[in-house]
């Protein structure tokens, strides 16, 4: 899959998908992932290189101009090939789900704008996105974060990135819509709390139920809109 992420700080994304140790990271350096960091300011055309304007109708902070994102995403159409998705990130996106996830990560090409400061001009949203995403109800203070969210989501879906698939499919959100049961490691007895025994009983079969009961009983519990939805 090719991603290309365009924003005002390269090495805040560049850092986390490119340089560290970390499962996206290693998908691009075996070649599962060709991920390109595109720095907003070299598609400027003055010698300032400005990519903020004051809002039209006044009011607080600056707004990103549209013209730098077109040309990006101009360049990288040239460079790349047509992209099958440009995401505009964004807190009034459709909000960003396991089934979003998916959907993205069947596809060939990603372009991921980020925004800043009061956002970037509605024309961008409408004319150049062809799609906005949100991380969730609350606001951040540009779309890196939420590009590095995304990527990483998507990326873990792609066949091959993480190294044990069934570790994916058996995440939460992935298994039946529920969401993943309690995990325990050794000691068996920790500071006087024990690992429930069924675990420990080598009963495949009783595992797997108390499992799925946990994983129900958690849904339920803390998200008993997922049931809703299923
Ligand atoms: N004034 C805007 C917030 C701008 S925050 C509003 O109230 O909607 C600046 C940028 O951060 C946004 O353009 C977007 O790219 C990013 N951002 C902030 N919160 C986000 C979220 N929850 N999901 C995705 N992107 C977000």
């Amino acid at each position: 899959m090719k991603i290309d992420i365009v924003t005002i700080f390269p090495a805040m994304v560049t850092a986390p998908l490119m340089e560290g140790e970390g499962i996206v990271a290693r998908a691009v350096a075996r070649g599962l992932l060709d991920i390109r960091v595109h720095d907003l300011r070299d598609f400027t055309t003055d010698r300032h290189r400005v990519v903020d304007d004051m809002p039209f109708g006044g009011g607080p902070g600056m707004v990103l101009k549209p013209e730098p994102l077109f040309a990006a995403v101009d360049r990288i159409r040239d460079e790349r090939g047509i992209p099958s998705a440009v995401i505009l990130t964004s807190p009034d996106g459709e909000r960003l789900t396991h089934r979003t996830a998916a959907r993205l990560s069947a596809l060939e090409h990603l372009v991921v704008l980020c925004g800043r400061y009061e956002g970037v001009d509605e024309r961008v949203r409408e004319h150049l996105a062809t799609e906005s995403i949100s991380i969730g109800d609350y606001v951040v203070s540009g779309g890196e974060l939420p590009a590095l969210v995304i990527v990483d989501a998507v990326a873990r879906l792609i066949p091959g990135v993480v190294g044990d698939q069934a570790s994916v499919s058996g995440d939460t959100f992935a298994r039946d819509g529920l969401l993943d049961f309690p995990q325990y490691t050794r000691p068996a007895e920790f500071r006087g709390h024990r690992v429930p025994p069924v675990l420990l009983s080598g009963h495949h079969a009783e595992i797997e139920k108390w499992r799925r009961q946990q994983a129900l009983e958690r849904t339920r519990r803390h998200r008993p809109d997922l049931l809703g939805d299923s």
